[in-house]
């Protein structure tokens, strides 16, 4: 009998992740890698190199691209001019930072660096991308969306407009380019041991009251939000369009 391949398959596909040195877009970078993605890899930093090295170790053709998507003009002609010689067939938006402060003192570039990043860039990101998937008739673009995404936090107004943000869009663009083959969806991790979280794990008081609040009564490591990452880059979620999938340890279930 023939080997039937497994519909959690990326062979043959291209993926582009943003925000790919480190933390979650690092594992998811790995995670599509493992299940026979190529990769385009980018990040603001030049730290691309050791997870290039051990994405090719499981098999996969890496292309990596040095970028700051928050400076506009430069993003703009970078991506299509990236998109143009690497035709993507998954497009993550992992890229993102987050600016802590009380709101009456929160600054003008703690608001607009935020949403430049994580917003208008993820915007601009999957236009571009969005546009070469509907032409052709097939894509998948993964977001990476938040518990703030739901709920309003502390202290991160910016971040949590823009995790907010980014689920409507991630909505309003499904609606749009299901009917075309093209898939959006969003990943909403949990608490994940990364540097985005690194203020609130140095706070004791914070860090237990988090811990305390997560039903599997532990933090969540980057590897954990892969294989969403995985199932919605792949044929296993053709059906689903605009669904923001929390992998969070149970936290919203409380
Ligand atoms: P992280 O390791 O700090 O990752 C953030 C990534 O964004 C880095 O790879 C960074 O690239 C990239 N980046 C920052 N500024 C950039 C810019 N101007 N241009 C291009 N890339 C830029 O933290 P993380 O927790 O993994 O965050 C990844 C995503 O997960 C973010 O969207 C974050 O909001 C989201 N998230 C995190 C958690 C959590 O608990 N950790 C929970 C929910 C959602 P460089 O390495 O080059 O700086």
């Amino acid at each position: 009998m023939a080997p039937t391949s497994s519909p959690f398959a990326l062979d043959g596909r291209l993926a582009m992740v943003t925000g790919a040195g480190s933390g979650i877009g690092r594992a998811i970078a790995l995670g599509l890698a493992g299940a026979g993605a190529d990769l385009l890899l980018m990040s603001e930093r030049d730290n691309l190199a050791p997870v290039a090295k051990e994405a090719a170790e499981l098999g996969a053709a890496v292309t990596t691209a040095q970028l700051d998507l928050a400076d506009r003009a430069a993003r703009r002609e970078a991506v299509e001019e990236l998109l143009d010689a690497h035709p993507v067939d998954v497009l993550v938006n992992n890229a993102g930072i987050i600016r802590r402060a009380p709101a009456a003192e929160f600054s003008d570039a703690d608001w607009y660096e935020v949403i430049e990043l994580n917003l208008h860039a993820a915007f601009e990101l999957s236009r571009a991308a969005g546009r070469r998937m509907v032409a052709r008739g097939s894509g998948k673009i993964v977001n990476v969306a938040s518990m703030l995404s739901f709920q309003g936090g502390l202290l991160v107004p910016s971040y949590t407009a823009s995790k907010h943000a980014i689920a409507g869009l991630t909505r309003a663009l499904a609606n749009e380019w299901a009917a075309h083959g093209v898939n959006v969806n969003a990943i909403a991790p949990g608490y994940v041991a990364t540097a985005t979280t690194a203020a609130l794990r140095d706070d004791p008081a914070r860090s237990a009251e988090i811990l305390a609040r997560i039903p599997a009564g532990r933090w969540a490591e980057p590897a954990d939000v892969a294989g969403a990452a995985v199932f919605l880059a792949s044929p296993a979620a053709d059906y689903v369009h605009g669904h923001v999938l929390a992998v969070d340890g149970g936290w919203l279930a409380r």
